[in-house]
């Protein structure tokens, strides 16, 4: 080994992933008119399955975030709306009621179906941060729906001199992240790195695993992924991990890992499920009221 710190995890990283890709997202828009960059998009959901979207949002222009999203439907999946800046307010269909801030996560499981706005409280200001779909497996798609938010200083962090690791989902480093989940076993970590500090996260092989970095520039092997860029890394039944160093400024990054379900996706906007029927199904349910 070179002369450089390498904070490893409760085990260390001997045989690291590789970057099968690197992917650039599209600057799109939704909602009422939210301008963000599709990261993970459709035709990659098989590829880093159980996961079906990521998006990156950013900016000091109310008029590219202030309509927001409002009322609109989900069933089948998971989604988890990371707020680096700003604030955002959601509502939803059962009742629940939450305001997301600076650092917040919000975890909401759509299970069979509710309605929600979620709408940003500031009319000036950055607002900043990420959302990303979990799929869940066909046997949880109609479980009853739920929430929760989870504010910046109840996530779990592990820090070391010059590193920051904010643990969202699953664990690292031996400390327990705030959301636990059965099946696709969600990894979702929050990495600030200072210039050229090194840190292994140990993967199970048979987990699909991707990283986006949106400060600075990371160094994955002999690849260098820039800022807005995701890395797709490479299945490696012999791999044990991924190791991250950060190039030579302040580096941060989303590294997002998970087990495969393995079942066909069927997806239609913002409804996910395993057939085309069910589809239909809840097309219908939603035009008949009865998804809220
Ligand atoms: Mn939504």
């Amino acid at each position: 080994m070179d002369t450089l710190t390498t904070f490893s995890s409760t085990a260390p990283v001997t045989r690291p992933r590789r970057v099968e890709r690197l992917v650039a997202g599209q600057a799109t828009s939704d909602g009422a008119g939210v301008k963000l960059t599709r990261v993970l998009s459709q035709p990659l959901q098989r590829r880093l399955d159980p996961y079906l979207m990521l998006d990156a949002f950013g900016s000091d222009q109310p008029g590219d975030y202030i309509a927001g999203f409002p009322d609109h439907p989900h069933r089948g999946f998971e989604t988890i709306t990371y707020m680096l800046a700003g604030r955002m307010r959601h509502r939803d269909s059962a009742g629940n009621e939450g305001l997301l801030g600076d650092g917040g996560v919000q975890w909401m499981t759509a299970g069979r179906g509710l309605i929600h706005s979620e709408l940003p409280e500031q009319t000036e200001g950055v607002m900043e941060g990420f959302q990303l779909w979990l799929n869940l497996h066909s046997s949880d798609k109609l479980q009853a729906p739920a929430y929760r938010d989870i504010p910046s200083d109840q996530i779990p962090e592990f820090t070391a001199p010059g590193l920051r690791v904010r643990v969202i989902a699953g664990a690292s480093h031996g400390v327990a992240g705030a959301v636990q989940r059965p099946r696709t076993e969600p990894l979702l970590l929050d990495i600030h790195l200072d210039a050229g500090v090194r840190v292994a996260q140990p993967l199970p092989a048979a987990h699909n695993a991707f990283v986006y970095v949106y400060r600075g520039a990371l160094q994955l092997g002999e690849t260098t992924v820039e800022q807005q860029r995701m890395a797709v890394l490479a299945q490696d039944p012999a791999a044990d991990g991924v190791l991250l160093q950060a190039g030579d400024t302040p580096t941060r990054a989303l590294l997002i890992a998970g087990a495969p379900l393995a079942e066909p996706i069927a997806q239609h906007g913002p409804f996910v499920m395993n057939t085309r029927d069910e589809l239909l199904t809840a097309v219908d349910d939603f035009r008949s009221g009865r998804l809220g």
